[in-house]
């Protein structure tokens, strides 16, 4: 990719600031960008949480500034809300005086914009005291984006808080189609305080800044993207799927076991189940066990990611049925971390069981793998509710987790007619992203308009 010529200011590099969640799934996508803008010819210098930080070594062309952070450690699901919300508060004073230090080495004129996460709105504050014009980026999808900014109607039509009724939770919500009470962005037992918080200072941040990035593309989501562009009033940049736009970037927190690549290749095409919860979803160690034997009894090939600390209330991540990986060796392999986007483009692989986290969504829609959805909290059951409902590229296991349920359902999505018909769909849109990708596509046409956003006087 030649550097864009605009990116180059006085005979200087423009500088690009970027500062990430600091969780995998908010990291990745970050780090994309990075790649992209660094490939326009931008100088990228990335702030960054001691929490979750960077491997520093793995990025050498960019600068990195860590930015004390009040010390966080890993907590369970319901206290990510709170997390989240305490890390921008606490990063804000060092981050004032990083950035304005910044400013004073870097001609204020090569510095383009700062590209923040959209939970980090005291980060955004902050630029905006010491005039540093502002991007968003939202991690989750389009639809995802909508539902955050009709949150307080939500309340006020009384969807939410959800009360616990299944009458209430089936119920759909005719404001924000397709979603149904059950599908909205909550998390745990929250009766909506904290959520709404969280919500209401990421669109916040978004209506204060130049624009909106999101790692989405038009062709699978252009009703929703019309939507956000009404009602945001700022530029919407629909320039995903950025990890098929941006050069190869490793960001990932854990060191993936990549001999799962070798594994599969012994399968025949699109025999694999790969499994996988993302980097935060916890199950319970009675949940593991039936997922387990349900894995087993579908006699379906399988790759599961087992993570550290996936298992709720459990520092021994073993807490696999015995005999289980022993009694699977010929068809079966647990794995801590897999290199996931290299799985799903393996050609034995024929459908991904997944928390629905909007990035392994997406890198299974570009793969043209269809999905077993198993959503846990935040924006996952918005977006199984779009596999299932709108893309109609998989289906959802519900309920109680039970082993004949798992079963019928791996059997449902690999080996029946109607699995079948989710994956030819699914191959349709993995042609969607090919073309929004391509010369001309729709995410083209996007990141040219983002080049030019950053580098208007
Ligand atoms: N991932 C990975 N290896 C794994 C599991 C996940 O590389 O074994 C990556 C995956 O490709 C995705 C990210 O971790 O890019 C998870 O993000 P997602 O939004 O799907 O879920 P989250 O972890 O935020 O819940």
């Amino acid at each position: 990719m030649a550097a864009h010529s605009n990116a180059v200011h006085g005979g200087r590099r423009r500088h690009v600031l970027l500062f990430p969640l600091p969780y995998q799934g908010h990291i990745n996508p970050m780090f994309r960008l990075a790649g992209l803008l660094h490939a326009h010819g931008f100088a990228i210098t990335v702030f960054h949480t001691h929490f979750n930080a960077p491997d520093t070594a793995r990025h050498p062309d960019y600068r990195f500034v860590p930015v004390p952070d009040g010390s966080p450690v890993p907590v369970a699901i319901e206290d990510v809300v709170a997390q989240i919300l305490e890390l921008g508060v606490a990063c804000e004073s060092a981050f004032r005086d990083r950035l304005a230090s910044i400013l004073d080495e870097y001609s204020r004129d090569d510095v383009a914009c700062l590209v923040a996460d959209t939970h980090l709105l005291p980060i955004f504050e902050v630029a905006a005291r010491l005039s540093v014009p502002t991007l968003a980026l939202r991690t989750g999808s389009a639809a995802c984006c909508a539902s955050f900014l009709a949150y307080p109607m939500l309340f006020e039509k009384g969807y939410l808080p959800v009360q616990g009724m299944q009458s209430q939770r089936d119920m759909p919500v005719v404001d924000l189609p397709p979603y149904r009470v059950r599908d909205l962005p909550v998390i745990g037992e929250d009766d909506g305080g904290l959520v709404r918080e969280l919500l209401s200072r990421a669109m916040t941040a978004v209506k204060t800044s130049s624009g909106l990035i999101l790692n989405t593309f038009d062709a699978l989501e252009r009703r929703e993207l019309d939507g956000l562009r009404r009602d945001l009033g700022v530029p919407v940049f629909d320039i995903g799927p950025l990890h098929k736009l941006s050069p190869a970037v490793d960001s990932s927190l854990l060191l993936p076991d990549r001999s799962c690549l070798e594994w599969l290749d012994a399968f025949p095409p699109e025999s694999v189940l790969y499994v996988s919860f993302g980097s935060v979803a916890c199950m319970s160690p009675r949940d593991l066990v039936e997922t387990a034997w349900g894995i087993a009894g579908s006699g379906v090939p399988f790759l599961w990611v087992v993570r550290p600390g996936m298992v709720s209330g459990s520092a021994d991540d073993h807490r696999l049925p015995e005999g289980f990986e022993a009694a699977m060796r010929k068809r079966g392999k647990v794995v801590a971390w897999a290199p996931q986007e290299e799985v799903l483009r393996h050609r034995a692989v024929g459908g991904f069981w997944t928390h629905c986290g909007w990035n392994s969504t997406l890198e299974s829609v570009c793969e043209g793998v269809p999905m077993l959805c198993r959503p846990y909290f935040g924006d996952q059951m918005g977006n199984a509710r779009y596999v299932e409902h709108v893309w109609r590229v998989g289906l959802e296991v519900g309920g109680d987790l039970e082993r004949g349920r798992v079963e019928a359902a791996i059997r449902r999505l690999m080996t029946d007619e109607e699995g079948a018909e989710m994956r030819a769909r699914a191959c349709e849109l993995k042609k969607a992203a090919a073309e929004c990708t391509g010369e001309g596509g729709s995410s083209r046409l996007a990141i040219d308009k983002l080049i030019t956003h950053l580098t208007l006087p």
